[in-house]
């Protein structure tokens, strides 16, 4: 309540995967808005990336939510908005990058779809486990810009559909139990894509240090919150994509130079990470080529739904 994430009328997209936290988000998020009259118009949000033997699955699971809830639900699939499902991709790039192009594409998606939606705000479900993952990855990586803003509440104010993590404090521990006390029909299986170490070293280090003390996770966000980057630090700076028009600190966004590379049969393209400057994304860019005739693994990350 204290982060004014709402106002009456708006329309907010909930980010459905049919698991866990978005099961419990839009459970909760369509509770409160009917006991408390918010007057918020919710719709469930789903990203379709073409995973057979998972997503489609899942994507029951938030059909059977659609009924239960009453919420309208609008999917948005990786074919349609890229021309490759996810099973294509794997086909062609293997299980190294996988998740990198899945996650650059999901985020895209999600902003597609919610404005197909007109939505005002776009809500996901990620709790207080992911987000302290993300801050010791972007401490690891030393991704200034992103640690800057992975533990805001609200992201994107100033584009046109900001993103809001409700549960940004919710332990992960804490969503699993009421999604169980309240029987939620949620889907658990893990991506048959998923790297083996699923969510990397950091997931077990949090784990760990949540064992010896619960409250370790919190410490993290807030130390997160804490960071204060220096003035003289520079920054990307945002500007929009040449061809797509989405948000971008460089000529192409991040999905576009991944899709070039798919479409031009060299997939580690856009792999790796630009810094915001031309002529290192250009660097960058060699430095992929380079990789794609020796065939050499420049980067390969976890679960791009931590990409956030
Ligand atoms: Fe996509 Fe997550 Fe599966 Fe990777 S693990 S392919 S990011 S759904």
């Amino acid at each position: 309540m204290d982060n004014n994430l709402f106002k009456p009328g708006e329309r907010v997209a909930v980010a459905a995967s049919g698991g866990k936290d978005s099961t419990v988000l839009a459970y909760v998020m369509s509770e409160l808005n009917r006991r408390h009259n918010y007057g918020l118009d919710l719709f469930l949000l789903s990203v379709d990336e073409g995973i057979t033997g998972y997503r489609d699955d899942s994507l029951e699971t938030v059909k059977r939510n659609e009924i239960e809830y009453g919420l309208p639900l609008k999917v948005v699939s990786y074919k349609d908005l890229y021309g490759w499902t996810m099973d294509e991709i794997v086909k062609t790039i293997g299980l190294k990058n996988n998740c990198t192009f899945c996650g650059v594409f999901r985020r895209q998606a999600l902003d597609r779809g919610a404005a197909l939606l007109k939505a005002d705000k776009l809500v996901t479900g990620h709790n207080a486990d992911d987000i302290a993952e993300t801050v010791l990855l972007n401490i690891l990586r030393g991704d200034i810009a992103r640690l800057s803003r992975c533990t805001f509440i609200t992201t994107g104010e100033d584009g046109p559909i900001p993103r809001c993590k409700p549960f940004k404090y919710t332990y992960e521990k804490e969503i699993v139990m009421y999604a169980y006390f309240k029987k939620l029909d949620y889907f658990s299986t893990e991506c048959i894509y998923s790297p083996n170490a699923y969510r990397g070293f950091a997931r077990e280090f949090i784990k760990d240090l949540e064992r010896m003390r619960p409250r370790a996770i919190l410490d993290i966000i807030r130390s997160g919150e804490n960071f204060r980057t220096a003035t003289s630090t520079k920054m990307p700076e945002q500007g929009t994509c040449e061809r797509c028009g989405y948000i971008s600190s460089q000529k192409l966004c991040k999905a576009c130079l991944l899709l070039e590379g798919l479409n031009r049969g060299l997939p580690k393209l856009g792999i790796g990470r630009a810094r915001g400057t031309n002529g290192l994304n250009k660097r960058v860019e060699q430095r992929n080529l380079r990789s794609e005739r020796t065939g050499s693994n420049i980067e390969s990350k976890q679960c791009g739904t931590l990409d956030f």
